[in-house]
């Protein structure tokens, strides 16, 4: 029997959450994390009743086929489903390409899943020593470098973004942190405005 994947939102067409492709995303409920700017913090809770069933969802992927290219989990964090993996296998199977959205809190789990990803979307945070005043979570610096040398490591295109919020990061510290990214891992770091309109620490909202 397979594990199932807990369900916490839906979008049935978007172009912008794989490069290039035109995807569906699968929103998993629960993130070990608190980020401090997070707008979807409905996502959060891991133990959350949801309105959404992965069999109905996976009924609605197969309609898709030839239409879309692609199917991304998102979150809340998908590593944390231990259904994960043979839910990427089971849309896989479908002929869809597979996109992944992770901070990289599970490293395991992130390398379980590059077997049979196509694209990664990898969250930074922030700088190391500073990841704590963003997730407010302890060791969750250790966690995402770690799933970033796997990501990196592993042959599987990818893009790394930060969510800039003008409380948390500066300019100064974002320039070091696109430094960092350039000089130890060759890679470019893309910023992505903060949707503040409702954030976890009601103290970052900004309308
Ligand atoms: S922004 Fe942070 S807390 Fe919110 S879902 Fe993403 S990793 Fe979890």
């Amino acid at each position: 029997m397979t594990n199932t994947i807990i369900v916490g939102g839906f979008e049935p067409l978007t172009t912008i959450d794989y490069p290039g492709s035109l995807s569906c995303v699968v929103f998993t409920q629960g993130c070990p994390w608190r980020c401090r700017y997070c707008h979807n913090h409905d996502l959060i809770p891991a133990d959350k009743k949801t309105e959404f069933d992965w069999a109905k969802v996976i009924e609605f992927i197969k309609g898709r086929k030839g239409l879309l290219d692609a199917v991304v989990f998102s979150g809340g964090e998908p590593c944390l489903q231990s259904g994960l993996v043979d839910a990427i296998k089971q849309v896989k199977s479908l002929g869809f390409k597979i996109g992944l959205h992770t901070g990289g809190a599970y490293p395991h789990k992130l390398r379980q899943c590059l077997n049979y990803v196509d694209w990664v979307g990898f969250d930074i945070k922030h700088l190391p020593l500073n990841y704590e005043q963003v997730t407010q979570t302890p060791k969750s610096a250790d966690k995402a470098w770690e799933s970033l040398d796997i990501l990196l490591n592993s042959g599987v295109d990818y893009q790394l973004r930060i969510t800039k919020h003008p409380e948390l990061i500066s300019d100064d510290q974002l320039y070091r942190l696109k430094k960092l990214m350039k000089e130890q891992y060759n890679s470019k770091l893309e910023v992505q405005t903060c949707e503040t309109k409702s954030c976890l620490d009601k103290e970052l909202t900004m309308l």
